[in-house]
């Protein structure tokens, strides 16, 4: 026997062994999905192979009837999905079926919580796959023989489930796969035909290629007798979905086909289906999808539309179709202009690809559109799993600035939680008389953020102050520059200058005090020296005693502070130094005639502002000694 042919026991890869584990354990209750698996894995390979013969046609030969057949045996307690796609060589047989290539497994791994519901629901958007067949079988065999491939060239894996698997070569007179469940005592529910065939029209008549299974009726023989016969049936429409006209597709196909798709378990959230005839002529399919996956944030992760050119498929993740803050869309492409042949790199290169991908952009900011319009919560939902994601855009796409600007959702001073909920519309439509700029706060958090001694003013004057505390909020601000004509204000830049909210009284009043604390403004800039830029008064503050502001051409703090945490030193940094003149602690250090007791006042005054946004003290150190002596003459 030659090596290759040999029988030999491998063990599964470790986290495919805790996948495998999982499945069986936690999905028991909704143990049809195995058939839903493997008729999708059926279909893709048979998807590969037509894909595959466009350039290879001797592939396929004689054998072109392409379709999927279900078959029950009864006295064996035994179903088998067979089709006559691409198949598995040995090698593959052993990597596909034996390891996890996702990305991110050992990750999502480590997220599950031991609570059954919640796992179920995790295990469901990772993917279930193949490893769904041992929720109803206690044994699995594999039979594949790859394209291209000799009959003796075909491959037999097994496996109970547990830590191992067997391969050996075998005989096989036709290409394609044959995964051969051996039922559960309790999953003999699926020996019934009728039962298996309602699971099949239910997760696949949306599968291009048709699904095959035995009817029995009554025939009559040669000799006039009944009789039983067997013919075969196909099942399933066995049409493409996104072929089919929009108003004969239910919303339960249009669902189906997304989780077939998407490997997602749960339904999506809203989707469009299009066809555009004209210059170009395709459809598409897009969807939203109800969860975040894993790798979200992850601009790296695979991305895009499954593309089809004439019904058939040609690539999974063409990820040309969208831009990268819209990665969270799936969905299908199918073009009738480009060509069979199209490959990756092409497809960045063709003008035709780049209409369609405005044209796609639009779509998807057009549902979602819709969906804040229509559904409010819904949007909510959206905005919690992939606003993060969204905030991407107005950097990313000039040109759809507004239409995402619209879309996105803010907390604000209004609304005292952290729930990102306002849209810009909102808050524009609540601007005070004399108002003309739109205000936020940026902090490491929403607690530091919202109380931080730059609003107080605004909180005094009922000026609504949109809170930011995301890691991309700063880079989204500074690509948003304004909104429906309003110009953004970062509230910590610049001096403060409220314009026709303030009245002439405050104005005169502010000039006044301007000249008291001239020279209080003089010793503190003489003690600071290099720290500070500039040390001035403020009418921001009503309960601080100062606060420290940069200047309106700089970079924002929290911007900085996330670029130099990744190590990037950033020049430039020095801020303005704030004064509240209103503030008992300043009318105490104005008439401190002791030299060492102004300096340590003003230094912790100088700290404290400091900490207020969450910042860190160069010398925390000093800062305690100090206050302490303070603390002590006090009491003393
Ligand atoms: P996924 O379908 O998401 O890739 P699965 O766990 O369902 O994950 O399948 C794992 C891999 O096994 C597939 O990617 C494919 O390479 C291989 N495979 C499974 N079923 C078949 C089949 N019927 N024909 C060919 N290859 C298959
Ligand atoms: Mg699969």
């Amino acid at each position: 026997m030659p090596v290759k042919a040999k029988k030999e026991t491998l063990g599964f890869q470790t986290e495919a062994k805790q996948l495998l584990h999982l499945m069986i354990h936690s999905l028991y209750s909704n143990k049809e999905i195995f058939l839903r698996e493997l008729i999708s894995n059926a279909a893709d390979a048979i998807d590969k192979l037509r894909f595959e013969g466009l350039a290879r046609p001797e592939l396929i030969g004689e054998d072109n009837d392409f379709k999927i057949r279900i078959d029950i045996d009864k006295d064996a307690k035994t179903i088998s999905i067979s089709d006559n796609g691409v198949g598995m060589s040995r090698e593959e047989v052993i990597v596909q079926l034996g390891t996890i290539a996702k990305s991110g497994t050992a990750q999502f791994l480590d997220s599950l919580t031991g609570d059954q519901k919640k796992d179920a629901q995790l295990i469901g958007q990772f993917g279930v796959g193949f490893y769904s067949s041992f929720i109803v079988s206690d044994k699995v065999t594999v039979e594949s023989r790859a394209a291209g491939l000799d009959a003796s060239d075909a491959v037999r894996w097994v496996s109970v489930g547990e830590a191992e698997f067997e391969v050996e070569n075998i005989e096989k007179a036709e290409r394609g796969t044959s995964v051969i469940l051996r039922l559960k005592g309790d999953a003999d529910e699926f020996l019934d035909s009728w039962r298996l065939k309602n699971i099949v029209k239910k997760y696949a008549d949306h599968v291009s290629v048709p699904v095959v299974m035995k009817k029995e009726s009554i025939g009559v023989d040669d000799d006039g007798d009944k009789k039983k016969k067997e013919e075969d049936e196909v099942v399933n429409t066995a049409k493409a979905l996104w072929s089919r006209s929009r108003s004969e597709i239910k919303d339960d196909e249009y669902k189906e086909f997304y989780k077939h798709i998407s490997h997602d378990f749960l339904d999506p959230m809203t989707w469009s289906h299009n066809k555009v005839e004209g210059k170009l002529d395709y459809t598409s399919l897009i969807y939203i999808p109800a969860k975040a996956p894993f790798d979200l944030l992850q601009r790296e992760a695979p991305r895009g539309l499954k593309l089809y050119v004439q019904r058939v498929f040609i690539m999974d993740e063409a990820e040309q179709f969208l831009p990268l803050y819209l990665r969270f869309v799936k969905g299908v492409v199918d073009s009738n202009d480009l060509s069979l042949n199209i490959s990756r790199e092409l497809l960045q290169k063709d003008p035709a690809i780049e209409s369609m991908r405005n044209a796609l952009t639009k779509r998807a900011l057009d549902l979602l559109e819709k969906l804040a319009k229509k559904d409010a919560e819904k949007y909510q939902e959206f905005w919690d799993e992939f606003g993060q994601v969204l905030k991407e855009g107005p950097a990313e796409d000039f040109n759809n600035k507004e239409k995402i600007s619209k879309l996105l959702r803010f907390a604000t001073t209004n609304s005292d939680s952290n729930t990102q909920s306002q849209s810009l519309t909102n808050y524009v439509s609540r601007m005070k008389d004399g108002q003309d700029k739109i205000y936020y706060v940026v902090a490491e958090n929403f607690h530091t953020a919202n109380n931080s001694p730059l609003l107080e003013v605004f909180k005094k004057k009922g000026i609504e102050v949109l809170v930011l505390f995301d890691r991309i909020d700063e880079w989204l601000m500074s690509h948003l520059m304004e909104f429906d004509g309003k110009q953004f204000q970062d509230v910590a830049k610049g001096s403060l200058d409220l314009g026709d909210l303030e009245d002439k009284a405050e104005k005169e009043e502010k000039t006044k005090v301007e000249k008291q604390f001239k020279d209080l403004v003089k010793r503190i800039t003489d003690l600071l020296g290099e720290k500070v830029e500039e040390v001035r008064i403020t009418h921001r503050l009503t309960d601080s005693p100062a606060c420290l502001v940069v200047n309106e051409d700089e970079m924002g703090m929290q911007m900085r502070r996330i670029l130099e945490s990744a190590g990037q030193p950033i020049p430039g940094g020095k801020r303005t130094f704030e004064i509240n003149p209103e503030h008992p602690l300043l009318a105490k250090l104005n008439d401190e005639a002791d030299v060492d007791r102004f300096n340590d006042l003003t230094m912790v005054i100088y700290d404290q502002a400091m900490l207020a946004e969450g910042g860190q003290l160069e010398e925390p150190a000093s800062y305690v000694k100090r206050l302490n002596k303070l603390l002590l003459e006090l009491s003393a």
